[in-house]
């Protein structure tokens, strides 16, 4: 039998996991494979980055992932890492919130955007009287009628009033997807609480109903889901050597010299049912082409041949983000440190994002003594840091930190890694431009196209569209 010839781009998360389901349902079904992986940088993982400095751990990119999809845990334990999976660190499963200057605990009971309770809204110290009473009318608010998609921050805004979309829902957001609120689509982020609001005219109410029939069902996520207080640290997921560990899992379990690193693809032509992918070393000839990259990158290389399905990729935004990683001396950092971190609103008019205690988030990140604090910058509410150098960037972290956790004298060791036009921007609109651009996608034969513009930006959202698409790919293969 002849063998397929597939010729993956990019080696991040997407095209690793496009590679391996590739392979391995090639060999499942007896079909000859002749597998190429081409990145352009000098290491597999794109964006998942993890650093050892003395004894200590740093992820440059994503630090974790959300447990509850099952397609990154799945991955693991299929390539041997089941040992290697860990959660939060339990008993300081907390955050904090800032408000006019001062880190606050976030309060228990809230999901996200939304209270639980009535009782966790009055409770909460994060809203004025007026902006719980206006928070409180989501009870008595008529659903929307219009089921076209709305940004989020039209829909907090109408459901709970400016004042949670400021304080609570801006934070909350932007530390999942750095993205500004005016434009991400509800749609496509956060459609459960569009659901909320059809099926039971309030989210707070759903919310309510949600964590009674889970608590009464005994399932933990119903336990955890009523003391909820913001993020749901339970769920989230990471690898006790880092999450490197995936990505070099993942190549380990590749064919041997397949993968070929600081090879970046400069273009791209079909002819005759086959494709031609071309690089400064030279040109691979394949039956099937996986392009797994961000959506603009794909766009370029596309468009020369498919100016149309060009322009639908190049039609998603993206954005970016700092990671500064630093490591203490735990007697430098004055905070108590009782909690896994904290996100920041817009408003307070500060330079970050959000940061993590990573020392605390996960065990094994630092020894006993040190700590590691993670600050995440950048981004679409941040403009007037765009431009400035890493350095730069984690002089400004430094200082944010100074003021908002009381940090001694130098960091023993400091990391900054920007990721330019890396995050998918998920704004108004986009489930119908994924559509419009899938559409046009699937009519180029031995195509596929993949990455976090399209299922999710999650590293697990990931994972399953690359493994949806292979599998795709070999049924459609000639
Ligand atoms: C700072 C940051 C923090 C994040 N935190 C989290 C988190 O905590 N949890 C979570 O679930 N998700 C997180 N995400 C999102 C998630 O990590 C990403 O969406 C996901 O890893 C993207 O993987 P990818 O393979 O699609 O793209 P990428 O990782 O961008 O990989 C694309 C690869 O293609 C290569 N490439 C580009 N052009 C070419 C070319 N012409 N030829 C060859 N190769 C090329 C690049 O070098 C890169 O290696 C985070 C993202 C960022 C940026």
């Amino acid at each position: 039998m002849v063998p397929l010839r597939a010729v993956v781009v990019g080696a991040g998360i997407s095209g690793l996991a496009f590679a391996h389901r590739l392979h391995v349902l090639a060999q499942q079904a007896g079909r000859p494979l002749e597998l190429t992986l081409l990145e352009s940088s000098n290491h597999a993982g794109g964006v998942i980055a993890t650093l050892r400095h003395e004894d200590c751990l740093l992820e440059t990119g994503p630090d974790c992932w959300a447990g509850n999809k099952p397609a990154g845990v799945s991955l693991c334990r299929e390539l041997g890492l089941q040992d290697q999976l860990i959660g939060t660190r339990a008993g300081l499963r907390r955050s904090f919130i800032l408000h006019k200057g001062k880190l606050q605990r976030l309060p228990e009971g809230f999901f996200l955007i939304s209270p639980m309770s009535v009782g966790a809204l009055l409770a909460t110290p994060l809203l004025t009287f007026a902006g719980k009473l206006r928070m409180g009318l989501d009870l008595l608010r008529p659903a929307r009628r219009d089921t076209g998609d709305e940004s989020l921050a039209d829909f907090v805004r109408r459901r709970f009033g400016r004042e949670a979309l400021e304080r609570i829902a801006q934070p909350m957001v932007a530390g999942i997807y750095n993205a500004d609120p005016e434009k991400l689509s509800l749609q496509a982020t956060f459609p459960q609480f569009l659901e909320m609001e059809r099926n039971h005219g309030s989210v707070i109410r759903a919310l309510r109903k949600k964590a009674a029939a889970e608590a009464r069902s005994g399932t933990s996520s119903g336990a955890e889901i009523a003391k909820a207080a913001g993020p749901r640290y339970g769920m989230f997921v990471s690898l006790a050597r880092g999450m490197s560990t995936l990505p070099d899992a993942l190549v380990a379990a590749l064919p041997q010299g397949c993968l070929h690193l600081n090879t970046p693809v400069t273009g791209l032509t079909q002819a005759g049912g086959t494709w031609q992918v071309k690089t400064a070393s030279g040109q691979h000839t394949a039956d099937l082409v996986c392009l797994a990259l961000p959506a603009h990158a794909s766009a370029r290389l596309l468009q020369p041949a498919h100016a149309q399905a060009g322009a639908a990729l190049a039609a998603f935004e993206y954005g970016g983000a700092t990671v500064v990683n630093f490591v203490f001396d735990r007697v430098q950092v004055k905070h108590a440190m009782d909690g896994m971190g904290a996100v920041i609103p817009v408003v307070e008019g500060r330079d970050i994002v959000a940061f993590s205690f990573s020392s605390v988030k996960f065990e094994g990140r630092a020894p006993e003594g040190k700590a590691v604090v993670r600050v995440f910058m950048g981004g679409a509410l941040h403009p007037r840091l765009s431009g400035l150098s890493t350095d730069a960037l984690a002089e400004v972290a430094l200082r944010e930190l100074r003021d908002l956790v009381g940090i001694e004298g130098q960091p023993r060791f400091t990391f900054a890694a920007t990721h330019d036009q890396a995050m998918a921007q998920y704004h108004v609109g986009h489930l119908e431009r994924v559509k419009q651009a899938r559409n046009l996608l699937a009519g180029i034969g031995g195509l596929s196209v993949i990455g976090n513009a399209f299922d999710g930006v999650g590293i697990p959202d990931c994972i399953r569209g690359a493994e949806e698409a292979a599998r795709q790919a070999l049924a459609t293969a000639r």
